[in-house]
């Protein structure tokens, strides 16, 4: 990622580095133990997107929790 903010700016964009990337993994671990956590978009996964893939993920995820229902469902039947 070419930008990174200086003092005073707004961090607009996640800057994939080693660094971030092992902090970023700290978070997501800690996070593993509700299952039924989600993380979606440029924030909660810390990852660039433009409003496609953002849009893209969006819908991909969703399709993985309705298919994730949908097993819950039928072992409750
Ligand atoms: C300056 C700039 C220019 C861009 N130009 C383009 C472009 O020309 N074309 C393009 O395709 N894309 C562009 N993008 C990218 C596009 O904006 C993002 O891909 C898209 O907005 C990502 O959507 P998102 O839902 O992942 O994150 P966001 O749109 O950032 O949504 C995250 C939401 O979570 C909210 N939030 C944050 N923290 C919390 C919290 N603790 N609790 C509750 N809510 C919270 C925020 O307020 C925000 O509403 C641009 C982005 C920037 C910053």
């Amino acid at each position: 990622m070419a930008f990174t903010a200086n003092a005073g700016q707004e961090a607009y964009y996640p800057i994939e580095n080693k660094q971030n990337r092992s902090l970023y993994e700290m978070y997501q671990k800690a996070l593993q133990q509700w299952d039924n956590l989600y993380l979606c978009g440029r924030l909660a996964e810390y990852r660039y997107y433009n409003m496609d893939g953002a849009i893209l993920r969006a819908l991909e995820l969703t399709q993985e929790i309705l298919q994730k229902e949908k097993v819950c469902l039928a072992a409750n039947v």
